[in-house]
């Protein structure tokens, strides 16, 4: 990894570039070669010496590449991908095609092979948590997916496996490297990441400054069901999350998306709602209504899309911008919460 290019931020990049007695030049075209271009082969650098191609062998550098195992696809369009890595763990991430703009492509990402968290209805958290990706594995995921669908990605969701403040600084310095202009140049306003309500990754991105979407997944407005379905509950209680989401929104004036897994005879009734519209209280959000998606040996039912309907239609009443995410790709194990159940 501390060989490895494709790991470096632009400025890390030069540095190392500059020690080897070059230009600072050279650096924006090894850049480009492999976030650009995907080149991972110093040899098919067409427009950099054979001498600098030997030096940076010569001190052992690398351009990791993730390896494309399998790909699924589902008949409403959704491909999913399986990595490999290089310590033979697996990964997965998904490419989602816009419904209403058939050239806008959303991929959700993986942060870790595995999860900590452990969410009873997530078979992610079913797996064992095994490690942390790093910034290369995140960055190239949607390298290679680019590559091989040769589609330009517009939008990136940090919704795939592993909970990515948990991965905090790989994570960030990802996002870096998407954003940066000579390589994916993929805005940060189109780049989400997604929490279970991990209180210290919410107070930091604040400091960040950056203008990135941030979603928090809670599930349930009671501590003691969210501890029934996401034992992290019992860590980050409820106002205390309220609370560094106010602070949140206080610094970086930015909505927050709060993505609601609607779960059968769980958080469908009228309490839960109205307890949802309670916290939600002096927050300005967008509500993503999402589809319960089951998974083999899963333990919880869809919630009827009446129903969702329903709810749906109840917090608009109330002022809330709301949609439902019914389920995608979930023929191919690809929805939501079902990413590691193959
Ligand atoms: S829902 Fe997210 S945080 Fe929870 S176990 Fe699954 S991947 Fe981890």
């Amino acid at each position: 990894m501390e060989k490895d290019l494709k790991n470096k931020s632009f400025v890390e990049m030069e540095k190392i570039l500059i020690d080897l007695g070059e230009k600072p030049y050279i650096t924006k075209i090894i850049f480009r070669w492999i976030h650009e271009c995907g080149i991972s082969d110093f040899d098919k650098m067409n427009n950099i010496s054979k001498v600098l191609k030997q030096k940076l062998k010569d001190k052992e550098f690398y351009i990791s590449k993730l390896r494309i195992k399998k790909i699924f696809k589902d008949k409403d369009g959704t491909l999913k991908y399986l990595f490999k890595l290089q310590d033979n763990n697996s990964i997965e991430a998904v490419l989602l095609t816009d419904n209403n703009e058939k050239e806008r492509f959303t991929l959700c990402i993986s942060s870790q092979v595995g999860c900590k968290m452990n969410c009873a209805f997530c078979a992610t958290g079913k797996m064992r948590f095994k490690r942390n990706l790093t910034s290369a594995e995140v960055v190239d995921q949607v390298i290679q997916i680019e590559k091989d669908s040769k589609k330009r990605i517009s939008n990136v969701v940090f919704m795939g496996m592993g909970e990515p403040f948990d991965n905090y600084d790989n994570v960030l310095k990802s996002i870096y490297i998407l954003n940066s202009p000579i390589g994916k140049n993929i805005g940060v306003r189109k780049i989400t990441i997604s929490t279970c309500g991990l209180i210290p990754g919410i107070k930091k991105l604040a400091e960040e400054k950056l203008q990135i979407r941030l979603a928090i997944s809670l599930h349930s407005f009671f501590n003691e069901t969210r501890e029934k379905i996401m034992p992290i509950a019992k860590k980050y209680k409820l106002k205390e999350i309220k609370d560094s989401l106010l602070e949140y929104q206080l610094k970086t004036k930015r909505r927050i998306s709060v993505e609601h897994l609607l779960i059968k005879n769980i958080n469908d009734n009228d309490k839960e709602v109205n307890a949802l519209i309670n916290y939600l209280r002096n927050l300005d959000v967008y509500i993503n209504l999402i589809e319960y998606n089951e998974f083999p040996g899963s333990l919880f039912k869809s919630v009827e899309r009446e129903k969702m309907k329903l709810i749906k239609k109840k917090l608009e009443t109330i002022g809330h911008t709301v949609a439902c995410r019914y389920k995608r790709g979930d023929k191919i194990k690809a929805a939501c919460g079902q990413l590691g159940s193959l």
